[in-house]
């Protein structure tokens, strides 16, 4: 038998508890993977916090995982094979990286790139393949780094932690917006020129504010997100990809249609293939390896339940390894 973390029902509530399952537990997928690493995203807090994430019950947490193929009914896969999940509704509809065995459907795998360990590809996981996502909508609404500075909110989070990175070796010039003092040294060896609070990203809180940024990426949403719309300059965009301040969207119109503004939805979910192994590909070129020391810390499997608490309050400063065998 294997460890697993499995959500399950009790009082009416959901609940994540450690069990041991066997093969014959698992799924009914063509390809069968021993994990070695998955992570820790907001949504796994959520999960594993029992808010509501899985959608079917008993349900193996976990929106990541890395790990090598045992056995698989699809060409496309053989023993030995190292790959990557990321989403797919994992945790939600399907069981996910939060054990050491998983089935799995072979649509939703795609191989380990070449220059990443499966910890490396974890220390990007779900939240930094979601910055990228970002990084290439901003770029196909045509933010180049000479249209001016870039925004990130949430920066010392894991979405917001890669994206600065990635950002800042692009050639953008990147300000990072952070609600926690103590990470600002951080937030600027990831590449962030500076470093402003929430309350300064807010502007003069107007639905129309003064020209500040010529694109953003936000992982916040609410009143940190429609700020940043208030504040695009002409022409500008910005990635939305999180909800870690509020779902909600106090905007108005008017930075849409005085400043031909674009908002750019981000979902790593659902992406197509294409564009996850694009996104994967100019992880590889485009993201400083030697920023994971700084960025990442790998915990045992074991510490979920309290690291979950830790990431919906915000207390997480960038990536979260997890080591499922530990
Ligand atoms: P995370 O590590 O917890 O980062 C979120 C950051 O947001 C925090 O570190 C904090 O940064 C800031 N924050 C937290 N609570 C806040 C509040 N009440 N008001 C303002 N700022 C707050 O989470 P993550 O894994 O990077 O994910 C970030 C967001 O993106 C989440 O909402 C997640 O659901 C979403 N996401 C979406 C997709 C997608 O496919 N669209 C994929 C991945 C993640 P500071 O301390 O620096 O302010």
């Amino acid at each position: 038998s294997f460890r697993a973390l499995v959500i399950e029902e009790h009082d009416g509530k959901q609940r994540a508890n450690f069990k041991n399952l066997t093969i014959a537990d698992l799924p009914d997928e063509d390809v069968l993977v021993e994990i070695s690493y998955s992570t820790l995203n907001y949504k796994d807090g959520l999960a594993v916090s029992g808010k509501g994430i899985a959608r079917r019950l008993p349900m193996v947490g976990g929106i990541d995982l890395a790990g090598t193929v045992l056995e698989s009914k699809s060409a496309e896969f053989k023993p030995g094979d190292k790959v990557i999940v990321n989403g797919y509704g994992l945790s939600e509809l399907h069981w996910g990286g939060y054990s050491q065995k998983q089935k799995l459907k072979s649509e939703w795998l795609i191989k380990l790139p070449d220059s990443f360990s499966m910890q490396d590809a974890m220390a990007i996981g779900t939240a930094g393949y979601t910055s990228m996502l970002c990084v290439l909508a901003l770029e196909k609404a045509g933010i180049t780094p000479d249209k001016g500075e870039i925004l990130v909110t949430g920066a010392a989070g894991g979405v917001g932690s890669v994206a600065i990175a990635i950002l800042s070796k692009l050639g953008y010039r990147v300000i990072a917006s952070s609600g926690r003092e103590e990470t600002h040294e951080y937030l600027k060896k990831l590449g962030a020129a500076e470093v402003i609070s929430r309350e300064e990203t807010m502007g003069k809180g107007r639905p129309f504010d003064k020209e500040r940024w010529a694109g953003a990426v936000d992982c916040v949403g609410s009143k940190i997100l429609a700020a940043v719309i208030a504040q695009l300059n002409y022409g500008g965009a910005v990635a939305a990809c999180g909800l870690a301040g509020g779902n909600d969207l106090p905007t108005s119109v008017l930075p849409f249609i005085l400043r031909g503004v674009s908002l750019l939805g981000v979902d790593s979910v659902m992406a197509p293939r294409e564009k996850r192994i694009e996104a994967w590909s100019r992880l590889a070129t485009d993201l400083d390896k030697s920023l994971f020391a700084d960025m990442t810390r790998v915990e045992p499997m074991s510490n979920l339940p309290t690291l979950a608490g830790e990431i919906l309050k915000g207390q997480i400063k960038g990536r979260v390894v997890i080591d499922v065998n530990a």
